[in-house]
C-alpha cells in the first residue's frame, strides 16, 4: 500500500488527535527504525521514552515471546507469576515496599491520587484532600490528571475537572509551603519536568520539599513516568537526587514497549489501598509484566546505569560540539536531554529537516528539542545522528 494511500484511510477512520509526520514505520533493530519504504532513521524518541531497550532487543522479544505461547490474559481474581516477578524485582531494587500494576502514566497517577486522598482520609478524616504540584508539570490525559498538570493551556474544553489541586513555582520552596497547607494530602512532581522542557529540578530544593513533606505528613509522590526505568542513569531519578519518596508512579519504559504502568508505594502506604479499592482489568498483564522483568533484570546492572550516564554525556557533549549558534544550551541528565534553541520560531523546520535526513527527535516546553534515544544506543548511532545534526544546524 502506498503511503498516501496509508494516510488517507488514516484520515478517514482514525480521531485526529495527533498531528503526525509523514511516516510510517515498519520495523527496527537497536537505535534504527526503517518506514515501509525501507528508509533508516536513527530514533533519539523511543517512542516517547517506551522502547528503552531499543528495538527487537532479543531478551524482551523471547520473553513476550514465551509468555505469549503460555498464557496473555487472566482477570486478577487469580495469582499470575511474571506480575509477582516484576513487581519484586521493583520492590528490591528500590527498598520501596509494594507496587500496583496498571496501563499507563497517567492511570498510575491517579492511583497515586487516590493513595494521597485515601491515606490522609483514612488518618485525618475530611478537608484535607488537596494535592499540589508544580508549574510547567505534565502528568496525564484524564480528566484528573490534566488538572494535576500545572500547565494553564490543558485546562480547558473539558469541564468540570477534579477538584482539589493547586500549583507551585518549581525550585521555591516557600511557594510550596505556602500552597501545601492544613488542607493538602500529597505534593506531586517530575525530578526532572520532561513535557515542559527537559527541566531537572534543583537538588537542594527537591531534598527540601521531601523533608517538608515529611514533617507534615504530606506524602511526597515522584511522577517517574518518563525519568523512570534507567533513563535519569538511575533505575529512578529519586535515586539521584537522593531522596525517598513516599509514592512513585512510572510507566514509558517500563514494558520496553509493551502498554504497563505501575504505582509503587513505601512502608507508609503500603497498606492504604486494600481489597476492593482498586482495581483495573488488564493492569499486571502476564504479557506486560513478563517484558518488565526483561527490560528491569538489564536496566537494574549498575554497569548499564554506568552506559547510560556516559553516553549521556557523550551525545550531550556532542551536540555542543556542534558549535551552532542556533543551540544556547544542552541540559538535562542520563540520557533525557533537552537542545535549548535560541530561536524557537525554527524548531518545526528543524525537527523537520532532521527527520528528512533520518533523525527523529521530539520537541519539549516553547523552545527545546527533546531527545530520549533508546538506552541501548550505541555510539556509533549516537555519531550518526549528530552528523545530521551537524548539517542541519549547520556550524
Ligand atoms: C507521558 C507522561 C505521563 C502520561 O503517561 P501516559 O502513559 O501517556 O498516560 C505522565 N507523566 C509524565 C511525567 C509523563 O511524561
Amino acid at each position: 500500500m502506498s503511503f498516501q494511500e496509508i494516510k488517507d484511510r488514516e484520515a478517514t477512520y482514525v480521531m485526529q488527535t495527533y498531528g503526525r509526520f509523514p511516516v510510517c514505520f515498519d520495523h527496527g533493530e537497536g537505535a534504527v527504525l526503517v518506514d515501509v519504504d525501507g528508509k533508516e532513521y536513527v530514533d533519539l524518541t523511543s517512542g516517547i521514552g517506551v522502547n528503552c531497550l531499543g528495538y527487537h532487543n532479543p531478551k524482551v522479544t523471547a520473553a513476550v515471546t514465551e509468555q505469549a505461547n503460555k498464557l496473555m490474559h487472566v482477570s486478577n481474581l487469580y495469582y499470575t507469576e511474571p506480575m509477582i516477578d516484576a513487581a519484586e524485582k521493583l520492590v528490591k531494587a528500590t527498598g520501596m515496599s509494594r507496587v500496583f500494576f496498571g496501563n499507563s502514566g497517567a492511570e498510575a497517577n491517579e492511583g497515586m491520587i487516590k493513595i494521597a486522598r485515601k491515606y490522609s482520609h483514612d488518618k485525618y478524616g475530611e478537608g484535607r484532600s488537596k494535592i499540589v504540584t508544580l508549574v510547567n508539570s505534565f502528568h496525564g490525559r484524564t480528566i484528573t490528571t490534566l488538572k494535576a498538570t500545572g500547565q494553564e493551556h490543558f485546562h480547558h474544553d473539558f469541564f468540570p475537572f477534579t477538584e482539589g489541586f493547586d500549583y507551585a513555582e518549581a525550585n521555591d520552596l516557600e511557594d510550596l509551603k505556602k500552597k501545601a497547607g492544613k488542607d493538602t494530602c500529597g505534593v506531586m512532581m517530575e525530578l526532572i519536568q520532561g513535557e515542559s522542557g527537559v527541566r531537572p529540578l534543583d537538588a537542594d530544593y527537591v531534598k527540601a520539599a521531601c523533608e517538608f513533606c515529611r514533617e507534615n505528613d504530606i506524602l511526597f509522590m515522584v511522577d517517574e513516568v518518563q525519568t523512570g526505568i534507567g533513563r535519569s542513569g538511575a533505575l529512578f531519578s529519586f535515586q539521584k537526587f537522593g531522596v525517598k519518596p513516599d509514592v512513585v508512579s512510572m510507566a514509558k519504559g517500563l514494558g520496553g514497549g509493551l502498554p504497563i504502568g505501575a504505582v509503587m508505594v513505601g512502608e507508609k502506604c503500603a497498606d492504604v489501598l486494600g481489597k476492593g479499592d482498586h482495581g483495573s482489568t488488564f493492569g499486571g498483564s502476564p504479557m506486560s509484566c513478563a517484558a518488565a522483568c526483561a527490560v528491569l533484570d538489564e536496566v537494574t546492572k549498575p554497569e548499564f546505569l554506568e552506559e547510560v550516564e556516559k553516553k549521556g554525556e557523550y551525545l550531550k557533549e556532542s551536540i555542543l560540539a556542534i558549535g551552532s549558534p542556533e543551540i544556547t544550551d544542552v541540559r538535562g541528565m542520563g540520557l533525557m536531554l533537552g537542545i535549548v534553541l535560541k530561536n524557537p520560531e525554527n524548531r518545526l523546520k528543524i525537527v523537520g529537516e532532521l527527520l528528512n535526513q533520518g533523525v527523529m527527535v521530539l520537541t519539549a516546553g516553547e523552545d527545546v528539542i527533546r531527545l530520549l534515544p533508546p538506552l541501548v544506543i550505541t555510539r556509533e548511532e549516537m555519531d550518526r545522528a549528530v552528523a545530521v545534526m551537524k548539517k542541519v544546524f549547520g556550524s
